[in-house]
């Protein structure tokens, strides 16, 4: 049977806009810190190769096809190891923690770019790129233990959000003690900001270029030269228009990397109950 996924109670309270400094800070760092790969000496081939798969083991892999299309939206299931890895690789992208990304991602397609909606793109493209981030959302954070409640009582998702900050510590340390301060700076520093701006600008690009396949209730778009670094994220107005479905590519030319996998994966039994649009 398909798990129900939760809806929000939506009220008309308005946060207060205080700044989240300790957020303002981590992303500046890790910004600062990837400016140190233009430094010769931390520059070497087999750094930008670890950035370049790291990218798609947590960005494609784990958020796109893990956190978004299994977690948020139940498009498919799979083996329990399957899932867990999945969910290890979306919170090696250091984004955020599982559950607050899920419950997040929920609430934009609850509210999609109105108000309620986290990173409403009716509010302009900084806005839904990074600003909604920087202030303290109480609201929206208040909504999400209501909208996973069908992840809270798995217990690796529960380790996950947990030691979120330890994981991506020991990722680091494992990554220094292979390849030294190189691997640090192009497998976590440039990886994690490309990660992030690669999403976020899932949340604004495709929320405001491209085309549209669906006039849908909100400002969602296709973005076709965001293909390769989302992985096939960019069909957002398709995604939109159903967001149960494993698929999001729908065009022939609408090339789909993560429905790939996930299409690999159901033929050998990995992946099962896979949704597709009812078109
Ligand atoms: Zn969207
Ligand atoms: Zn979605």
């Amino acid at each position: 049977m398909t798990a129900t996924i939760p809806q929000p109670q939506i009220s008309n309270e308005k946060a207060k806009p205080a700044l989240k400094w300790g957020l303002i800070g981590w992303v500046s760092l890790l910004h600062l810190g990837a400016l140190l790969a233009f430094f010769p000496s931390f520059f070497n081939w087999s750094a930008v190769g670890l950035a370049v798969f790291l990218h798609g083991l947590t960005c494609g892999v784990g958020v796109e096809i893990g956190w978004h299309r299994m977690a948020s939206h139940r498009s498919f299931e799979c083996r329990k190891w399957v899932e867990r890895f999945f969910i290890l690789c979306g919170t090696l992208s250091g984004m955020a923690t599982p559950l607050a990304w899920v419950g997040l991602h929920r609430l934009h397609h609850a509210r999609s770019d109105k108000d309620g909606d986290p990173h409403n793109a009716a509010k302009g493209f900084v806005w839904s790129h990074v600003r909604w981030m920087i202030y303290k959302d109480r609201e929206s954070w208040s909504k999400i233990p209501e909208l996973t409640k069908d992840w809270q009582d798995d217990p690796f998702v529960q380790f996950c959000d947990r030691h979120y900050v330890a994981i991506q510590l020991t990722f680091a340390a494992i990554l220094f003690a292979i390849g030294g301060l190189p691997w640090v700076i192009w497998g976590m520093f440039v990886r994690t900001v490309l990660v992030w701006h690669t999403i976020w600008f899932v949340n604004s690009g495709a929320h405001k270029f491209g085309y549209r396949n669906f006039e849908t209730d909100d400002r969602s778009t296709n973005v076709w030269w965001l293909l390769l670094p989302t992985y096939g994220g960019c069909w957002h107005n398709n995604h939109h228009a159903f967001p149960q479905s494993a698929r999001c590519g729908l065009k022939w030319w609408e090339i789909d990397l993560s429905w790939g996998l996930i299409s690999t994966l159901h033929k050998v039994g990995l992946v099962t109950k896979v949704r597709l649009p009812n078109i």
